[in-house]
């Protein structure tokens, strides 16, 4: 047996920023949720070689002001997190620019609109350097050469058209759930995803093609301090699979708990051949205080106050959806 020691700190850096970006999903996520809290109406993303070559969102929210950019790339630097307990932006740790200036080059260029010039930053390692650019008032964020100095994390890399298929899937969800702003993702030079601002309808059509947008119905649902919005899809537009049921919670998409996965489908009731699933896209708002988005790292799990309440609420208000709609397709069996 070894003696237990310190880790030697370029060591134990490089393992926290692992665990906040451990691919380029990861970094994907926090970019497309900084540039949510900046306010943006236009978010692009560009990825080469499945992000690990280069990884790129630009933005046209608020800007960094030059005398903060310096603090940007710090280590539980953030200008959001006022308290733990009540949380309102999607980002709030402070960790994420700093994990991809450890787990590659970050290259960031900002303008808040009011501002002349523009800063540039560079960050890599322990090198942090800034100077006065000339850019678009907005954000661009590129990081390149992820983990390239980090061949135990490069070993496990998923190959780049995988990584590719799950950053398309991710951001569709971004799309489905923020359907008013501009939205573009390319990939290799090619496009691959675009979004035109419109409403949760358009952005079905934007990610999941017209036939399927064609085929849902609106919920709107407001209950005490909850309320829901979103599209759900007639029965005859049903999948085997449960990959089109897509909950935000606040804004954040977040994986649809099993509870509330079901209440969904129980809301169908018979209209629903058994072991099929709908298409959705549910916006869930609530009291931030009801929210507890701290308990996963990559925050795709939130913790809900009230889970019973809320499925029963979701139950309600797709059966109403369905019921409010004169539906196409095989009458439901009598009882
Ligand atoms: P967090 O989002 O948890 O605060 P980050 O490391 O992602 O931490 O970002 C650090 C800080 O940099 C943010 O709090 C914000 O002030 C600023 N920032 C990051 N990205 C952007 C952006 N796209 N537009 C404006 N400000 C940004
Ligand atoms: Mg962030």
């Amino acid at each position: 047996m070894t003696a237990i020691r310190i880790l030697p700190p370029d060591v134990a850096r490089q393992i926290a920023a692992g665990e906040v970006v451990s691919r380029p999903l990861d970094a994907v996520r926090e970019l497309l949720d900084n540039a949510l809290d900046a306010g943006a109406s236009r978010i692009e993303v560009e990825l080469e070689d499945g992000g690990l070559t280069l990884l790129r969102v630009r933005d046209n929210g608020a800007g960094i002001s030059a005398d903060q950019v310096p603090l940007a790339p710090l280590r539980h630097a953030t200008s959001k997190l006022e308290t733990v307990e009540r949380v309102t932006t999607l980002g709030f740790r402070g960790e994420a620019l700093w994990a991809m200036s450890q787990a590659g080059k970050l290259r960031m260029q900002t303008r808040p609109a009011a501002q002349l010039g523009a800063a540039e930053l560079l960050a890599h390692g322990d090198d942090v350097s800034v100077r006065r650019v000339t850019a678009p008032a907005g954000t661009t964020v590129t990081v390149s050469g992820l983990f390239s100095h980090l061949p135990a994390r490069l070993r496990t890399q998923a190959p780049a058209a995988s990584e590719v298929r799950e950053i398309t899937a991710l951001m569709g969800r971004y799309v489905l759930h923020h359907p008013a702003l501009h939205w573009r993702l390319s990939v290799d030079g090619e496009p691959r995803l675009s979004h035109a601002p419109g409403d949760t309808r358009t952005a079905v059509a934007s990610v999941y093609g017209p036939l399927s947008a064609n085929r849902v119905i609106r919920v709107d649902r407001t209950q005490d301090r909850l309320q829901l919005s979103g599209v759900l899809s007639r029965p005859e537009l049903t999948r085997a699979r449960r990959d089109r049921m897509h909950l935000s919670v606040n804004g954040r998409p977040v994986s649809l708990p099993p509870e509330l996965e079901k209440a969904i489908i129980d809301g169908y009731a018979e209209l629903l051949p058994a072991g099929q699933a709908p298409l959705c896209v549910l916006d869930l708002t609530l009291p931030p205080e009801d929210v507890n988005p701290n308990v996963h790292p990559a925050k795709a799990v939130v913790a809900l106050a009230d889970l019973s309440q809320l499925a029963g609420l979701l139950k309600e208000a797709v059966a109403a959806a369905l019921l409010s709609t004169p539906l196409a397709g095989p009458a439901p069996a009598l009882r």
